[in-house]
């Protein structure tokens, strides 16, 4: 047993378990990635999945071509048909944790769709990102589809106000991400990154290539492209220290961003 363990095993043993020597003595030995050369892809719902085939079949050609070169865990968005299960549950009184639980069940159908689109290539689905099937799955097609959103369900810490679950699919993908001690994480939306407004409704909106958690929080942007939960994750986080969002609607950004060029908006931690 290491000096390091003994120690900390002592304070386990004697003190709260977030008491500052034993957090201290937790964290000093060295990191250790689990999957360090595989990359998160988030496939957006309402942004990607939703505008269907126009949308959906050239990005499955160029993640079926990009798996070659990369290891990719392929995580999916619920979307509208969230928002419409979230807007009745709402209305009906239910608290977070059934939304959370419906909203799911959508990121479950969309992991089912592009199930469907890669079965061919041998690309499956896992559940929960589970480790049963992942390893070997990635060491020998190079990629899984997961479903994205964290599995919290009833146990979700709900948000200061309101009853929409505040962890969605954005932050689930971040997760799996960083607790895998992956190489990178990028967000496959509808928009060529952060602007200064919703280019949506703002025609003025510029875009912003590279900013920090703090700026975008300083500009009154975290809560915008990104759920604002995954900022202050991504502010805390010991692997993955930066995240990428690209407009999947352009043919070769998401090829490019896994190469690590940049091509969209770079959100850092510092
Ligand atoms: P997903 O389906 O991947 O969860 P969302 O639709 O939730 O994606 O988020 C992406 C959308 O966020 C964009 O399509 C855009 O309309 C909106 N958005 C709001 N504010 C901004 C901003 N400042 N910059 C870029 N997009 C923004
Ligand atoms: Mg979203």
């Amino acid at each position: 047993m290491t000096q390091t363990t003994s120690e900390l095993e002592a304070l386990l043993m004697q003190r709260s378990l977030t008491d500052a020597q034993l957090l201290a003595a937790a964290e000093a030995s060295s990191d250790y990635r689990i999957l360090p050369e595989a990359s998160v892809i988030k496939v957006g719902g309402q942004s990607f999945i939703d505008r269907g085939r126009a949308a959906v079949f050239p990005l499955v050609e160029e993640i079926v071509a990009a798996r070659k070169q990369h290891q990719l865990l392929i995580g999916t968005g619920a979307g509208t048909r969230a928002r419409h299960l979230y807007s009745i549950a709402a209305g009906l009184g239910l608290p977070a944790g059934v939304l959370a639980q419906l909203g799911a069940s959508v990121a479950d159908q969309n992991a089912a769709i592009l199930g469907q689109l890669f079965a061919k290539h041998g690309i499956p689905v896992v559940g929960g990102a589970g480790m049963s099937a992942v390893p070997l799955r990635l060491k020998e097609i190079n990629a899984v589809i997961f479903s994205g959103m964290p599995p919290y369900g009833m146990w979700i810490r709900p948000a200061a106000e309101g009853v929409i679950p505040p962890y969605r699919t954005d932050a689930g993908c971040f997760l799996v991400a960083e607790q895998f001690g992956c190489k990178q994480m990028i967000y496959v939306k509808d928009e060529d990154g952060l602007y200064t407004a919703n280019p949506k409704t703002s025609k003025g909106a510029t875009l912003i290539p590279k900013i920090s958690v703090e700026e975008m929080k300083a500009k009154g942007l975290q809560d915008s492209i990104l759920e604002f939960p995954v900022l202050d994750l991504l502010k805390s986080a010991r692997y993955v220290r930066e995240v990428q969002v690209v407009n999947g609607l352009v043919p070769g950004n998401l090829t490019r961003a896994l190469a690590g060029e940049h091509v969209g908006t770079i959100i850092t931690a510092k």
